[in-house]
């Protein structure tokens, strides 16, 4: 499974985005990149004009640590994006788009990519009925995903879940909070994600 340890608010800071990698906190106004929207350091000028290879790299390194995903792994779902039919970039955006510790995040079972991997990997999620214990499982259209019978009945995986659910999740995912689970209703888009990185680049990086 990937960890990235390193300050998680400077990531975002240093590369010029909210990536949402600190659970609630990001949702709140203690949120470091809304406090001090400049690169961390002495520096506050170093996002000046750099070559087109580094700006490249950049949003790469962006999407690697929006959906936690170390470079060998990252590497392999550019290449099965580029073998699909239609727009690399945009299947790559789709690819990542259906890991089950993405949906768990986009759908408010968990408040971080990084909470949803420890869940799945601690056995807590389920399926289509299933229990599922890879963060990278691929979901497809119309999958339903719940919590664990035991995690069900934990007061405060019931309340956050609900919390999460009122303040709004990605539309693509249909939450149903009487039976605590989610259906992947469709895959998203390029413009329904809106991702925070520039995945032409990344393809272009990539073809170098
Ligand atoms: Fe990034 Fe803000 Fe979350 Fe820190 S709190 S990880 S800066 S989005």
């Amino acid at each position: 499974m990937a960890v990235y340890n390193d300050a998680m608010c400077k990531k975002c800071r240093a590369l010029g985005s909210k990536l949402f990698l600190k659970g609630e906190r990001c949702f709140t106004d203690k949120c470091a990149f809304e406090k001090k929207p400049y690169p961390p350091g002495k520096d506050r000028t170093s996002r000046g004009r750099k070559s087109s290879y580094y700006e490249h790299l950049v949003e790469k390194q962006k999407a690697k640590i929006l959906y936690g995903i170390l470079e060998r792994q990252f590497r392999r779902y550019f290449f099965k994006a580029k073998t699909q039919k239609g727009e690399t970039g945009e299947n790559l955006i789709k690819l990542l788009e259906r890991r089950l510790d993405n949906v768990l995040f986009r759908s408010g079972m968990a408040s971080s990519r990084k909470e949803a991997r420890r869940l799945i990997s601690h056995g807590h999620i389920v399926v289509n009925g299933r229990k599922v214990n890879i963060p990278s499982y691929t979901l497809k259209k119309g999958d339903v995903v719940s919590f664990s019978k035991k995690t069900k009945e934990r007061e405060d995986i019931k309340q956050t879940f609900s919390e999460r659910v009122k303040r709004g999740i990605s539309p693509w995912i249909v939450a149903d909070l009487d039976k605590l689970n989610i259906t992947f209703s469709d895959i998203p888009s390029k413009d329904d994600v809106q991702p925070p990185f520039n995945a032409n680049a990344i393809v272009e990086l990539y073809s170098k």
